[in-house]
């Protein structure tokens, strides 16, 4: 039972509890139709006999029947005996036996071989002349072949009965549960055919079956997307750490050649170390990023005072800024506190500023702003006066590894176009926004809106 499909049980239980019901049923009509039968034909009896009785006048010493005395009333015969039983009117039907005795007011059940009868008699009393009995006499074959009838009808229609009401049901529960079935063909397709761009076709009522085939859809399209930017994050490392492979195998090759001057040699050995340093600064980057990511997926957030930590930040990056006589101006209001990820919230903070000394000009200047905009949202900006982003680069700068034409800059050398993506990152795991404005040769302006 515990492996039988949700259809085959939701139909078994509902034909089980018809046939409970269609059994109740016809016990019912056993039990009942009998007593009632007889009640019925007792009340028909009773009504003929008494309705006889009004039709008889009384006068002083004798008794009248009208002349339009109906001697068969409501299917019962009616008979009139005289005060010692002697038969005075009425004939009984055939072959109802004589000899029943009068009871006043009573029912009585005849017998005679196949045939049998109610009666019901009734004395009547006459202060001065002599008492009558009437007698109605109900034949029971009637009652009993109609009882008959419907013992027959409830033992053939109520099985017919509820077999179409089963077959109803379980084409009905067949029909409910097809789109469930084609869910599940959906995903056994998708996981068979490791086909992610599949989605489970929408049925036409939005009932609990549709919600649950959008909400499988929402999970299979962010799945695709976790898939895709995996795919594309190993298709893009493994092209970074192409070039630097290639040119120290190259280099190699030329080393491996004999008859070259120990100058050769050096310049050879240089080439070879520049690209090493480069790898093992992407490996380090990766590495960085990959306990970032898990860091990110775990926001530790607490209250920070994002003015003093601001503050801390700009105050260390400007040793840096000035080897390049870059002025870092920070304009930072008091006490701006925000529940962020310190530490996360602190590597944003530093990859902008850094950013910003790496390609803003010498000489220039960097100002970074930190305030609220509204009582609802802190906005952190820096500014610089370097050469810009060219307008057609500006939207895709965010995207791992991509870097902009404006690498002539000697400082971008050792990048690899991770640390925006990341203050992407990090904006949205705290529910906020990052973006960009920037001229190229008037200078970039990046901008986090953090709500609090
Ligand atoms: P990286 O700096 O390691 O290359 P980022 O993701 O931080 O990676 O930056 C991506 C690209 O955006 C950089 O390569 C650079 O071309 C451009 N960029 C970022 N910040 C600035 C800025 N302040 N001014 C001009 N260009 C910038």
């Amino acid at each position: 039972m515990k492996n039988w499909s949700i259809k085959t049980r939701v139909s078994l239980f509902y034909c089980m509890f018809l046939l409970g019901i269609a059994a109740l049923m016809v016990l019912f009509l056993f039990l009942t139709t009998d007593s009632a039968a007889q009640n019925i034909s007792e009340s028909t009896l009773q009504k003929a006999v008494k309705e006889a009785a009004n039709g008889i006048s009384y006068y002083e010493d004798h008794i009248e029947i009208d002349p339009d005395f109906d001697f068969y009333a409501k299917g019962s015969n009616i008979l009139l005996y005289g005060p010692k039983g002697t038969p005075l009117a009425g004939n009984a039907p055939s072959g109802f036996p004589a000899q029943v005795p009068l009871v006043s007011d009573s029912y009585q059940s005849v017998k005679n071989g196949e045939d049998s009868w109610l009666v019901y008699d009734l004395l009547i009393h006459h202060p001065d002349a002599s008492s009558l009995w009437i007698r109605g006499v109900y034949p029971m074959d009637n009652t009993a072949a109609a009882l008959h009838f419907l013992h027959r009808v409830g033992l053939i229609a109520l099985p017919i009965l509820v077999l179409t009401a089963m077959v109803g049901g379980w084409l009905v529960t067949k029909r409910a549960f097809a789109p469930l079935e084609k869910i599940r063909r959906a995903a056994a397709e998708i996981s068979a055919g490791d086909d992610l761009s599949l989605r489970i076709e929408l049925g036409q009522t939005k009932d609990e079956l549709y919600d649950l085939s959008v909400t499988l859809n929402q999970m299979i399209e962010r799945l695709q997307k976790a898939f895709e930017n995996e795919r594309q994050f190993s298709s893009d490392v493994s092209h970074e750490l192409r070039t630097p492979i290639t040119v120290i195998l190259s280099q190699c090759d030329y080393a491996l050649e004999k008859g070259h001057t120990p100058e050769e040699y050096q310049k050879t050995l240089e080439s070879i170390q520049i690209q090493g340093k480069r790898m093992s600064a992407l490996c380090a980057q990766l590495l960085e990023l990959s306990q970032n990511f898990h860091a990110a997926n775990s926001l530790q957030k607490e209250e920070v005072n994002l003015s003093l930590l601001c503050e801390s930040i700009c105050e260390e990056m400007s040793t840096a800024a000035g080897k390049k006589q870059i002025q870092l101006e920070s304009h930072i209001q008091e006490n701006l506190i925000a529940q962020v990820d310190e530490i996360q919230w602190m590597r944003l903070m530093i990859n902008l500023i850094s950013n910003a000394i790496r390609y803003g000009k010498e000489h220039g200047t960097i100002q970074v702003f930190l305030e609220d905009s509204s009582a609802s949202e802190i906005l952190l900006k820096v500014q610089d006066d370097g050469p810009g982003i060219p307008e057609e680069q500006q939207d895709k700068i965010f995207t791992r590894f991509y870097r902009a034409d404006n690498r002539q800059n000697p400082g971008s050398e050792g990048s690899f176009g991770l640390g925006l993506s990341y203050v992407k990152w990090i904006a949205e795991a705290h529910g906020g926004s990052v973006t960009l404005d920037s001229k190229p040769g008037a200078g970039s302006t990046f901008t986090v809106r953090l709500p609090r």
